[in-house]
Protein backbone atom coordinates (compact mmCIF):
# COMPACT_ATOMS: atom_id res chain seq x y z
CA UNK A 1 0.00 0.00 0.00
CA UNK A 2 1.24 3.78 -0.99
CA UNK A 3 0.01 7.11 0.69
CA UNK A 4 0.98 10.21 0.52
CA UNK A 5 1.36 10.81 3.72
CA UNK A 6 1.43 8.50 6.57
CA UNK A 7 -0.40 9.92 9.97
CA UNK A 8 0.41 8.04 13.23
CA UNK A 9 -2.11 9.00 15.70
CA UNK A 10 -5.49 9.78 15.65
CA UNK A 11 -5.78 12.65 18.41
CA UNK A 12 -6.49 16.28 17.84
CA UNK A 13 -3.17 16.83 15.90
CA UNK A 14 -3.59 13.37 12.98
CA UNK A 15 -7.22 14.08 12.81
CA UNK A 16 -7.04 17.48 11.95
CA UNK A 17 -4.15 17.37 9.64
CA UNK A 18 -5.69 14.08 7.91
CA UNK A 19 -8.62 16.14 7.18
CA UNK A 20 -6.38 19.98 5.78
CA UNK A 21 -4.78 16.94 3.72
CA UNK A 22 -8.40 16.19 2.42
CA UNK A 23 -9.44 19.32 1.53
CA UNK A 24 -6.29 20.07 -0.58
CA UNK A 25 -6.85 16.30 -2.33
CA UNK A 26 -3.98 15.04 -0.60
CA UNK A 27 -4.22 11.23 0.64
CA UNK A 28 -3.33 10.27 4.16
CA UNK A 29 -3.77 6.78 6.28
CA UNK A 30 -4.47 7.36 9.79
CA UNK A 31 -3.13 4.49 11.83
CA UNK A 32 -3.93 4.51 16.18
CA UNK A 33 -2.75 2.03 18.48
CA UNK A 34 -5.98 2.79 20.20
CA UNK A 35 -10.00 1.84 20.18
CA UNK A 36 -11.93 4.53 18.28
CA UNK A 37 -13.97 4.94 21.65
CA UNK A 38 -11.10 4.88 23.56
CA UNK A 39 -10.24 7.90 21.77
CA UNK A 40 -13.18 9.57 22.06
CA UNK A 41 -14.11 9.20 25.48
CA UNK A 42 -10.63 10.38 26.36
CA UNK A 43 -11.47 13.69 28.47
CA UNK A 44 -8.55 16.32 28.39
CA UNK A 45 -7.82 19.73 27.06
CA UNK A 46 -11.25 21.98 26.69
CA UNK A 47 -10.25 25.17 25.84
CA UNK A 48 -9.84 26.71 21.74
CA UNK A 49 -7.99 29.33 21.09
CA UNK A 50 -9.79 31.68 18.62
CA UNK A 51 -7.49 30.61 15.89
CA UNK A 52 -8.77 27.03 16.62
CA UNK A 53 -12.51 27.72 16.39
CA UNK A 54 -11.59 30.02 13.42
CA UNK A 55 -9.69 26.65 11.65
CA UNK A 56 -12.31 24.37 12.72
CA UNK A 57 -15.41 26.45 10.87
CA UNK A 58 -12.93 26.70 7.66
CA UNK A 59 -12.45 23.33 7.79
CA UNK A 60 -16.16 22.37 7.70
CA UNK A 61 -15.66 20.91 11.03
CA UNK A 62 -17.26 23.68 13.27
CA UNK A 63 -20.87 23.00 13.27
CA UNK A 64 -21.28 21.36 16.33
CA UNK A 65 -18.50 23.32 17.63
CA UNK A 66 -20.35 26.70 17.13
CA UNK A 67 -23.75 25.28 18.48
CA UNK A 68 -22.75 23.52 21.40
CA UNK A 69 -18.91 25.73 21.85
CA UNK A 70 -19.10 28.25 25.34
CA UNK A 71 -17.67 31.20 24.05
CA UNK A 72 -15.93 33.09 26.25
CA UNK A 73 -15.43 36.95 26.40
CA UNK A 74 -12.90 36.94 29.57
CA UNK A 75 -11.86 35.10 32.93
CA UNK A 76 -10.38 35.37 36.39
CA UNK A 77 -8.26 35.58 38.22
CA UNK A 78 -8.70 35.03 42.02
CA UNK A 79 -6.44 35.76 44.80
CA UNK A 80 -6.70 36.33 48.41
CA UNK A 81 -10.55 35.71 48.29
CA UNK A 82 -11.45 38.05 45.58
CA UNK A 83 -12.32 37.33 42.16
CA UNK A 84 -10.89 39.90 39.84
CA UNK A 85 -12.14 39.71 35.81
CA UNK A 86 -10.19 40.33 32.57
CA UNK A 87 -11.77 40.91 29.33
CA UNK A 88 -10.39 38.91 27.21
CA UNK A 89 -12.20 40.21 24.16
CA UNK A 90 -12.39 44.06 25.29
CA UNK A 91 -8.20 43.69 25.62
CA UNK A 92 -7.80 41.90 22.51
CA UNK A 93 -10.17 43.73 19.86
CA UNK A 94 -12.98 41.46 19.89
CA UNK A 95 -11.07 38.10 20.24
CA UNK A 96 -12.58 34.89 22.52
CA UNK A 97 -12.17 31.77 23.42
CA UNK A 98 -14.09 28.83 23.71
CA UNK A 99 -14.92 26.00 25.85
CA UNK A 100 -15.21 23.02 23.69
CA UNK A 101 -14.07 19.48 25.07
CA UNK A 102 -11.26 17.89 23.24
CA UNK A 103 -13.02 14.22 23.44
CA UNK A 104 -16.19 16.73 21.11
CA UNK A 105 -13.30 17.96 18.90
CA UNK A 106 -11.88 14.21 18.46
CA UNK A 107 -15.52 12.86 17.97
CA UNK A 108 -16.10 15.62 15.13
CA UNK A 109 -13.12 14.85 13.34
CA UNK A 110 -13.50 11.36 13.29
CA UNK A 111 -16.84 11.52 11.72
CA UNK A 112 -15.30 13.77 8.85
CA UNK A 113 -12.47 11.65 8.41
CA UNK A 114 -15.08 8.51 7.94
CA UNK A 115 -17.25 10.51 5.89
CA UNK A 116 -14.84 11.31 3.33
CA UNK A 117 -13.85 7.07 3.17
CA UNK A 118 -10.53 7.56 3.59
CA UNK A 119 -8.61 4.87 5.75
CA UNK A 120 -8.52 5.46 9.43
CA UNK A 121 -7.33 2.39 11.13
CA UNK A 122 -8.21 1.78 15.08
CA UNK A 123 -6.14 -0.73 17.60
CA UNK A 124 -3.79 -1.35 15.16
CA UNK A 125 0.09 -2.63 16.95
CA UNK A 126 3.89 -2.43 17.13
CA UNK A 127 3.68 0.37 15.10
CA UNK A 128 7.37 1.03 13.35
CA UNK A 129 8.66 4.13 10.98
CA UNK A 130 11.72 3.25 8.67
CA UNK A 131 13.65 4.87 6.27
CA UNK A 132 12.70 7.93 7.24
CA UNK A 133 15.45 10.02 5.19
CA UNK A 134 14.03 8.23 1.83
CA UNK A 135 11.67 9.46 -0.68
CA UNK A 136 9.74 6.17 0.17
CA UNK A 137 9.49 6.05 3.72
CA UNK A 138 7.70 3.08 5.68
CA UNK A 139 4.95 2.37 8.82
CA UNK A 140 5.18 -0.80 9.81
CA UNK A 141 2.25 -2.30 12.14
CA UNK A 142 -0.46 -5.07 12.95
CA UNK A 143 -4.09 -5.26 12.31
CA UNK A 144 -6.60 -7.38 12.77
CA UNK A 145 -4.06 -10.04 13.08
CA UNK A 146 -2.03 -9.37 10.01
CA UNK A 147 1.10 -7.22 8.85
CA UNK A 148 1.13 -4.47 7.14
CA UNK A 149 3.59 -1.74 5.51
CA UNK A 150 2.22 1.36 3.60
CA UNK A 151 5.28 3.06 2.01
CA UNK A 152 4.72 7.10 1.96
CA UNK A 153 6.03 10.29 0.55
CA UNK A 154 5.93 11.73 3.99
CA UNK A 155 5.14 10.65 7.70
CA UNK A 156 3.24 13.03 10.30
CA UNK A 157 4.44 11.80 13.72
CA UNK A 158 0.82 12.95 15.64
CA UNK A 159 1.54 10.48 18.13
CA UNK A 160 1.62 12.29 21.09
CA UNK A 161 4.33 12.25 24.00
CA UNK A 162 4.62 8.72 24.68
CA UNK A 163 4.32 7.87 21.09
CA UNK A 164 6.97 5.61 18.88
CA UNK A 165 8.23 8.66 16.47
CA UNK A 166 10.37 11.06 18.29
CA UNK A 167 11.98 7.57 19.77
CA UNK A 168 12.37 6.15 16.47
CA UNK A 169 14.76 9.85 15.19
CA UNK A 170 18.76 8.73 15.69
CA UNK A 171 19.57 9.97 18.63
CA UNK A 172 21.84 13.56 17.92
CA UNK A 173 19.67 14.39 15.40
CA UNK A 174 17.09 15.77 17.61
CA UNK A 175 17.53 17.61 20.93
CA UNK A 176 15.38 17.83 23.56
CA UNK A 177 14.58 20.54 26.26
CA UNK A 178 12.47 19.82 29.37
CA UNK A 179 11.38 21.09 32.67
CA UNK A 180 9.29 19.22 35.17
CA UNK A 181 7.53 20.62 37.84
CA UNK A 182 7.07 19.93 41.57
CA UNK A 183 3.29 19.11 41.74
CA UNK A 184 0.76 17.16 39.50
CA UNK A 185 -3.13 18.73 39.09
CA UNK A 186 -6.06 16.51 40.13
CA UNK A 187 -8.95 16.88 38.00
CA UNK A 188 -12.55 15.83 38.07
CA UNK A 189 -15.65 15.91 36.07
CA UNK A 190 -18.68 16.45 38.04
CA UNK A 191 -22.27 16.78 36.79
CA UNK A 192 -22.90 20.37 38.36
CA UNK A 193 -24.45 22.91 36.99
CA UNK A 194 -20.91 25.49 36.38
CA UNK A 195 -21.96 28.25 38.94
CA UNK A 196 -19.61 30.29 37.00
CA UNK A 197 -20.00 31.59 33.24
CA UNK A 198 -15.80 32.05 33.04
CA UNK A 199 -13.01 30.32 34.40
CA UNK A 200 -11.62 31.13 37.15
CA UNK A 201 -7.80 30.49 37.99
CA UNK A 202 -7.43 30.52 41.89
CA UNK A 203 -3.97 31.36 43.95
CA UNK A 204 -4.21 30.16 47.31
CA UNK A 205 -2.01 29.35 49.97
CA UNK A 206 -2.78 26.14 49.84
CA UNK A 207 -2.28 26.15 46.17
CA UNK A 208 -3.84 26.07 43.01
CA UNK A 209 -7.09 25.65 41.77
CA UNK A 210 -9.33 26.09 38.75
CA UNK A 211 -12.72 26.24 37.98
CA UNK A 212 -13.65 25.44 34.46
CA UNK A 213 -16.72 23.39 32.37
CA UNK A 214 -17.23 21.68 29.45
CA UNK A 215 -21.19 21.90 29.43
CA UNK A 216 -24.05 23.86 30.70
CA UNK A 217 -24.49 20.68 32.67
CA UNK A 218 -20.54 19.64 33.79
CA UNK A 219 -17.80 22.01 35.91
CA UNK A 220 -14.27 20.89 35.13
CA UNK A 221 -12.26 21.25 38.87
CA UNK A 222 -9.13 21.39 38.89
CA UNK A 223 -6.17 21.49 42.26
CA UNK A 224 -2.52 21.29 42.33
CA UNK A 225 -1.13 17.90 44.22
CA UNK A 226 2.69 16.61 44.39
CA UNK A 227 3.44 14.78 41.21
CA UNK A 228 2.85 11.32 42.75
CA UNK A 229 -0.23 11.67 44.15
CA UNK A 230 -2.41 8.65 44.00
CA UNK A 231 -6.20 9.10 43.01
CA UNK A 232 -7.08 6.34 45.42
CA UNK A 233 -5.84 8.23 48.33
CA UNK A 234 -8.66 11.07 47.32
CA UNK A 235 -12.37 10.04 48.42
CA UNK A 236 -15.02 11.94 46.44
CA UNK A 237 -15.61 14.16 49.60
CA UNK A 238 -12.18 14.51 50.80
CA UNK A 239 -12.22 16.38 46.98
CA UNK A 240 -14.95 18.62 47.45
CA UNK A 241 -13.69 19.93 50.63
CA UNK A 242 -10.47 20.41 49.28
CA UNK A 243 -11.90 22.55 45.96
CA UNK A 244 -13.94 24.74 48.42
CA UNK A 245 -11.39 25.80 50.68
CA UNK A 246 -9.48 26.68 47.60
CA UNK A 247 -11.98 28.15 45.44
CA UNK A 248 -14.63 29.74 47.64
CA UNK A 249 -14.21 33.76 47.69
CA UNK A 250 -15.26 36.27 50.15
CA UNK A 251 -18.54 37.02 48.47
CA UNK A 252 -19.43 33.77 48.91
CA UNK A 253 -18.91 32.78 45.10
CA UNK A 254 -18.41 28.92 45.40
CA UNK A 255 -18.61 25.93 42.63
CA UNK A 256 -21.70 23.61 42.64
CA UNK A 257 -21.52 19.99 44.11
CA UNK A 258 -22.66 17.02 42.18
CA UNK A 259 -21.85 13.91 41.72
CA UNK A 260 -17.97 12.93 40.34
CA UNK A 261 -18.02 11.14 37.21
CA UNK A 262 -14.15 10.95 36.08
CA UNK A 263 -11.30 12.14 38.10
CA UNK A 264 -7.38 11.35 38.02
CA UNK A 265 -3.68 13.10 38.19
CA UNK A 266 -1.89 14.27 35.47
CA UNK A 267 1.83 15.55 36.01
CA UNK A 268 3.10 18.67 34.69
CA UNK A 269 6.20 19.12 31.94
CA UNK A 270 7.21 22.08 29.73
CA UNK A 271 9.55 20.12 26.76
CA UNK A 272 9.85 20.93 23.17
CA UNK A 273 12.13 18.64 20.55
CA UNK A 274 14.07 20.44 17.96
CA UNK A 275 13.76 20.38 15.66
CA UNK A 276 10.69 19.34 14.61
CA UNK A 277 11.92 17.27 11.55
CA UNK A 278 13.80 14.37 10.72
CA UNK A 279 14.30 13.73 6.67
CA UNK A 280 10.86 13.09 5.71
CA UNK A 281 9.58 12.77 9.27
CA UNK A 282 7.87 15.68 10.56
CA UNK A 283 6.61 15.95 14.09
CA UNK A 284 4.13 17.74 15.26
CA UNK A 285 1.61 18.35 18.68
CA UNK A 286 2.70 16.53 21.66
CA UNK A 287 4.85 14.14 19.94
CA UNK A 288 7.10 17.59 19.38
CA UNK A 289 6.31 20.10 22.71
CA UNK A 290 4.31 19.23 25.91
CA UNK A 291 3.02 22.17 28.15
CA UNK A 292 2.34 22.62 31.76
CA UNK A 293 -1.65 23.06 31.18
CA UNK A 294 -2.16 26.42 32.90
CA UNK A 295 -2.25 28.38 29.68
CA UNK A 296 -4.86 25.94 28.10
CA UNK A 297 -2.16 25.55 25.01
CA UNK A 298 -1.80 21.76 24.22
CA UNK A 299 -4.58 21.15 22.03
CA UNK A 300 -4.09 24.57 20.54
CA UNK A 301 -0.43 24.51 19.59
CA UNK A 302 -1.84 21.16 17.70
CA UNK A 303 -3.40 22.58 15.72
CA UNK A 304 -1.27 25.42 14.73
CA UNK A 305 1.17 22.51 13.91
CA UNK A 306 -0.94 21.27 11.46
CA UNK A 307 -2.20 23.74 10.07
CA UNK A 308 1.30 24.71 8.77
CA UNK A 309 1.97 20.89 7.85
CA UNK A 310 -0.68 20.81 5.98
CA UNK A 311 0.24 24.10 3.57
CA UNK A 312 3.41 22.93 3.51
CA UNK A 313 2.85 19.83 1.99
CA UNK A 314 -0.32 21.46 0.00
CA UNK A 315 2.51 23.37 -1.69
CA UNK A 316 5.08 20.87 -2.35
CA UNK A 317 2.57 18.90 -4.03
CA UNK A 318 1.01 21.55 -6.09
CA UNK A 319 4.56 23.02 -7.60
CA UNK A 320 6.89 20.26 -5.60
CA UNK A 321 8.33 23.53 -3.84
CA UNK A 322 9.92 22.61 -0.14
CA UNK A 323 10.59 26.11 0.87
CA UNK A 324 7.30 25.83 3.72
CA UNK A 325 8.55 22.30 4.78
CA UNK A 326 11.69 23.24 5.03
CA UNK A 327 10.98 26.28 7.15
CA UNK A 328 8.24 24.28 8.85
CA UNK A 329 10.43 23.68 12.00
CA UNK A 330 11.25 27.28 12.66
CA UNK A 331 7.93 28.61 11.82
CA UNK A 332 6.27 26.26 14.55
CA UNK A 333 8.92 26.67 16.82
CA UNK A 334 8.78 30.52 16.98
CA UNK A 335 5.35 30.28 18.37
CA UNK A 336 5.55 26.94 20.61
CA UNK A 337 8.87 28.66 22.66
CA UNK A 338 6.09 31.99 22.70
CA UNK A 339 3.67 29.20 24.16
CA UNK A 340 5.95 27.51 26.16
CA UNK A 341 7.25 31.16 28.13
CA UNK A 342 3.09 31.67 28.75
CA UNK A 343 2.51 28.34 29.71
CA UNK A 344 5.43 28.52 32.40
CA UNK A 345 4.70 31.91 33.34
CA UNK A 346 1.16 31.15 34.47
CA UNK A 347 2.24 28.10 36.23
CA UNK A 348 4.89 30.02 38.28
CA UNK A 349 2.49 32.73 38.84
CA UNK A 350 -0.15 30.66 40.48
CA UNK A 351 0.81 27.72 41.96
CA UNK A 352 3.14 27.49 45.31
CA UNK A 353 6.25 25.80 45.01
CA UNK A 354 8.06 23.39 47.30
CA UNK A 355 9.94 24.96 49.90
CA UNK A 356 8.65 28.47 49.41
CA UNK A 357 8.87 31.16 52.37
CA UNK A 358 5.82 33.59 53.54
CA UNK A 359 7.88 36.20 51.32
CA UNK A 360 7.48 34.53 48.34
CA UNK A 361 3.83 33.73 48.79
CA UNK A 362 3.26 37.84 49.87
CA UNK A 363 5.17 38.35 46.42
CA UNK A 364 3.36 36.72 44.09
CA UNK A 365 0.07 38.08 45.73
CA UNK A 366 1.81 41.12 44.58
CA UNK A 367 2.66 39.85 41.15
CA UNK A 368 -1.43 38.82 40.70
CA UNK A 369 -3.13 42.74 42.20
CA UNK A 370 -0.46 44.17 39.38
CA UNK A 371 -1.41 41.76 36.95
CA UNK A 372 -4.78 42.38 37.65
CA UNK A 373 -4.53 46.36 37.96
CA UNK A 374 -2.54 47.40 34.73
CA UNK A 375 -4.25 47.44 31.54
CA UNK A 376 -1.32 46.73 30.08
CA UNK A 377 -0.09 43.85 32.08
CA UNK A 378 -3.72 42.52 31.15
CA UNK A 379 -3.31 43.25 27.64
CA UNK A 380 -0.47 40.78 27.51
CA UNK A 381 -1.85 38.19 29.06
CA UNK A 382 -5.04 38.49 27.01
CA UNK A 383 -2.91 38.10 23.62
CA UNK A 384 -1.25 35.13 24.92
CA UNK A 385 -4.43 33.40 26.44
CA UNK A 386 -6.84 34.44 23.24
CA UNK A 387 -3.42 33.38 21.44
CA UNK A 388 -0.70 34.36 19.18
CA UNK A 389 -0.50 34.97 15.33
CA UNK A 390 1.53 32.86 13.89
CA UNK A 391 4.24 35.11 12.38
CA UNK A 392 3.87 34.01 8.64
CA UNK A 393 0.34 34.33 6.31
CA UNK A 394 -0.07 30.94 5.21
CA UNK A 395 -1.83 30.41 1.76
C1 LIG B 1 -3.62 13.22 30.58
C2 LIG B 1 -3.64 14.54 29.85
C3 LIG B 1 -4.48 15.57 30.28
C4 LIG B 1 -4.48 16.79 29.61
N1 LIG B 1 -5.26 17.79 30.09
C5 LIG B 1 -5.24 18.98 29.48
C6 LIG B 1 -6.02 20.05 29.97
O1 LIG B 1 -6.74 19.90 30.94
N2 LIG B 1 -5.94 21.25 29.32
C7 LIG B 1 -5.12 21.43 28.21
O2 LIG B 1 -5.07 22.52 27.65
N3 LIG B 1 -4.38 20.43 27.73
C8 LIG B 1 -4.42 19.23 28.33
N4 LIG B 1 -3.66 18.23 27.84
C9 LIG B 1 -2.88 18.48 26.64
C10 LIG B 1 -3.68 18.24 25.35
O3 LIG B 1 -4.66 17.27 25.59
C11 LIG B 1 -2.70 17.81 24.27
O4 LIG B 1 -1.83 18.90 24.03
C12 LIG B 1 -3.37 17.38 22.96
O5 LIG B 1 -4.02 16.15 23.16
C13 LIG B 1 -2.33 17.25 21.85
O6 LIG B 1 -2.86 16.57 20.75
P1 LIG B 1 -1.98 15.55 19.91
O7 LIG B 1 -2.87 15.07 18.83
O8 LIG B 1 -0.69 16.17 19.57
O9 LIG B 1 -1.63 14.37 20.91
P2 LIG B 1 -2.58 13.27 21.57
O10 LIG B 1 -3.90 13.85 21.88
O11 LIG B 1 -1.79 12.68 22.67
O12 LIG B 1 -2.80 12.21 20.42
C14 LIG B 1 -1.82 11.28 20.06
C15 LIG B 1 -2.51 10.04 19.53
O13 LIG B 1 -1.55 9.10 19.11
C16 LIG B 1 -1.89 7.82 19.59
N5 LIG B 1 -0.67 7.02 19.66
C17 LIG B 1 0.29 7.04 20.60
N6 LIG B 1 1.25 6.16 20.32
C18 LIG B 1 0.90 5.56 19.15
C19 LIG B 1 1.48 4.55 18.37
N7 LIG B 1 2.62 3.97 18.71
N8 LIG B 1 0.85 4.18 17.24
C20 LIG B 1 -0.33 4.75 16.87
N9 LIG B 1 -0.94 5.71 17.60
C21 LIG B 1 -0.32 6.12 18.72
C22 LIG B 1 -2.55 8.09 20.93
O14 LIG B 1 -3.38 7.04 21.35
C23 LIG B 1 -3.34 9.35 20.60
O15 LIG B 1 -4.63 9.08 20.13
C24 LIG B 1 -3.64 17.00 28.49
C25 LIG B 1 -2.83 15.95 28.05
C26 LIG B 1 -2.80 14.74 28.71
C27 LIG B 1 -1.88 13.65 28.23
Amino acid sequence: MHTQVGIIGAGPAGLLLGHLLHLEGIDSVIVENRSRDYVIERVRAGVLEQGTVDLMIRMGVGERLRREGLPHQGLYFSFAGRRHHINLAELTGGKTITVYGQNEVVRDLIDARTATGRPLHFEVGHVTIHDMDSERSKIRFEHNGREEEITCDFIAGCDGFHGICRPSIPEGSIKHYEREYPFGWLGILAEAAPSSEELVYTYHHRGFALFSMRSPKITRLYFQVPPEEDIANWSDDAIWDEMLQRLTTRDGWQPAIGPIVQKGVTPMRSFVAEPMRYGRLFLAGDSAHIVPPTGAKGLNLAATDVMVLASGLAEYYAGRSTRLLDDYSDICLRRVWKAQRFSWWMTQTLHRFPGESEFDYRRQLADLDYITGSRAAMTSLAENYIGLPLDIQLA
